[in-house]
């Protein structure tokens, strides 16, 4: 190595990385080997070879890894990483019974805190330069202070997109206090820190969400709502957005999964964004990833991780998972027929453009994404000398989509500064993260009750006596009987 760690996030000094294979992921997917990428303020100065330097700045070896555009998540339930891994074995449904309907309202504001905090320093670690919180857990606005208190103590970029899943959308966002939060938290904000909305929208025909809406409107917020969730929200809700004129390239929609081509057509010409979530759409239920839709439709596309409740928090997963499941539906599509794909649609090149570019194209933020001069320092290097898996480095994308892990994530520059350096995160003392977490889930698991805590962990399969859960979404007196009819109720083991 040449360089030492800095002590703490530096801005003043100019950093260069050299000699590393360089995905720009700009236009023309430029890949530079042997390139050095120099960052000067907070701003990515030069792209090149051997790149002459401002005097003291620091020298990192990036010779054997990939330098790559910080990674960008734009769906994570960042609060629920306080339950890191109680969910592993859930399906949708319990997840909506734990946090919507049971336990989600226990959560106090120094939670929200807790979760957020670990969440966001899991972020940087896994070279997640960039995660947009989607807070539904702000029951009140001392829980929204608190999240975006969270976010504002560790040094990477968040977008708080909130929301409030025990109050319906119209509710909160009507609230005078919720309107006084965002004057006060965006007034104190640079482009560390952005804000959305984000709530579901349920088809009911009388589209009470319009309201919320509105708010957003009238806020200049950005919309994110969970679209395509099966049992949950379908395309009666895309229709209503959409008639009443409130799908605009800014709105992220997050799955996509459960709808028909009616919803893909609206979404494409409206320009939003898809937020696609394949660890989370496997194993939970809202449908398959909708990857072979928005390569037909050619809508933009993001990546994201959902919740650690259940998954990891890294992109390297995202990316695998994303490639793993569009492959998997093409070949069994084809066999289904008879047939056998001899070349896959769905590339690494694609994903880790999707985890990069894709995300700053959702956000807005151009500036973001890709790695060239004048665009914001967010840069992570992936090397890892001591490991087996970092050589032979021949298909750079390949490598980041199938072959990288978090532990490989050497280096991570936000905004100019070093917040991870030789594999380290910088500036961070754990113990009071970890303290925290640990009163979170002392005080959880006493307001639930040690069974209570137990079974929601290890849920049992249903008896003969089981009851049957309605649609989630109990904001208004909305029963969709089409739903009902066509059996997509659900059968709870509680
Ligand atoms: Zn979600």
């Amino acid at each position: 190595m040449t360089h030492a760690a800095p002590e703490s996030p530096d801005h003043a000094r100019p950093v260069v990385f050299r000699n590393g294979t360089v995905l720009t992921m700009d236009d023309a997917h430029t890949v530079l080997a042997d390139g050095d990428l120099l960052v000067v303020d907070d701003r990515i100065s030069a792209v090149g070879r051997a790149l002459e330097v401002p005097e003291g700045t620091l020298e990192i070896d990036a010779r054997g890894g990939v330098v790559m555009p910080g990674m960008i998540d734009t769906h994570r339930h960042m609060w629920q990483t306080a339950m890191r891994g109680y969910g592993a074995d859930w399906t949708l449904t319990q997840y909506f019974v734990w946090y919507y309907l049971e336990h989600g309202n226990k959560f106090r504001p120094e939670d929200i805190f807790a979760g957020n905090q670990l969440s966001a320093w899991e972020s940087l670690e896994a070279g997640v330069t960039t995660t947009v919180d989607w807070s539904h857990g702000l029951q009140t606005v001392d829980h929204a202070d608190a999240a975006v208190d969270a976010l504002q103590s560790v040094p990477g970029r968040f977008v708080l997109a909130y929301g409030n899943i025990q109050a319906a959308p119209w509710e909160w966002t009507a609230d005078p206090a919720v309107h006084s939060f965002f004057e006060r938290r965006r007034a104190g904000s640079d482009d560390m820190l952005g804000f959305q909305l984000a709530f579901d929208v349920t088809g009911d025909p009388a589209f009470p969400e319009k309201a919320a809406f509105e708010v957003a409107r009238e806020l200049g917020l950005a919309v994110t709502t969970h679209a395509g969730v099966w049992g949950a929200t379908n395309d009666d809700g895309i229709r209503l957005m959409h008639e009443n004129g409130f799908m605009t390239p800014e709105t992220t929609y997050v799955h996509a999964s459960t709808l028909t081509r009616d919803s893909y057509q609206r979404i494409a010409a409206t320009g939003g964004s898809i937020s696609v979530a394949t660890e989370s759409e496997c194993s939970a239920g809202q449908g398959h990833a909708p990857t072979e839709q928005v390569l037909q439709y050619g809508i933009p596309v993001s990546l994201s991780m959902d919740t650690s409740v259940w998954w990891s928090g890294d992109m390297f997963s995202a990316m695998r998972a994303t490639l793993n499941a569009d492959r998997m539906a093409e070949h069994m599509d084809a066999h289904l027929k008879g047939e056998t794909i001899t070349h896959l649609r769905l590339r690494a090149q694609k994903v880790v453009e999707w985890t990069t570019r894709g995300g700053a194209h959702a956000l807005g933020r151009d500036d973001l994404g890709s790695l060239q001069p004048g665009k914001k320092a967010d840069v992570v290097l992936i090397k890892n000398d001591a490991s087996p898996v970092s050589f032979p480095l021949l298909n750079p994308y390949g490598h980041v989509a199938f072959q990288a892990q978090r532990a490989d994530v050497h280096t991570v520059v936000v905004d100019g500064r070093v917040v991870k350096a030789d594999g380290k995160l910088v500036g961070i003392d754990l113990a009071p993260v970890r303290r925290e977490i640990e009163s979170t889930i002392e005080y959880l698991r006493g307001a639930c009750g040690d069974e209570v805590w137990q079974q929601g962990m290890f849920p049992q399969m249903p008896d003969a006596e089981a009851s049957i859960l309605d649609n989630p979404y109990q904001y208004s007196d909305y029963v969709d009987e089409g739903k009902r009819a066509g059996g997509e109720e659900r059968v709870l083991g509680r």
